[in-house]
């Protein structure tokens, strides 16, 4: 994968698995300057949010997974 910064060739520092091994997490450096990121893959498959009444706990479980996600992400940026 090419730095999101300055386009040059990365290496992979750590991997790991993530959601119960449906998908990989891996730490990225750019090869050129150092840059450092996070990769999250996960299968093409779309998920499905349903709000039907007496799924309200997992609709709320889902927004908050997003939110973490999003949170993690806002974060890398910052780091940066
Ligand atoms: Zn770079």
């Amino acid at each position: 994968m090419k730095c999101p910064i300055c386009g040059s060739t990365s290496a992979v520092l750590d991997s790991r698995h993530i959601l119960d091994g449906h998908g990989v997490k891996r730490r990225r450096q750019c090869r050129l300057h150092g840059h450092r990121w996070t990769t999250t893959e996960t299968a093409g498959t779309p998920r499905q949010i349903a709000a039907q009444k007496g799924q309200t706990t997992a609709l709320r479980h889902e927004k908050a997974a997003i939110l973490e996600g999003l949170k993690g992400a806002i974060q890398r940026i910052a780091e940066l």
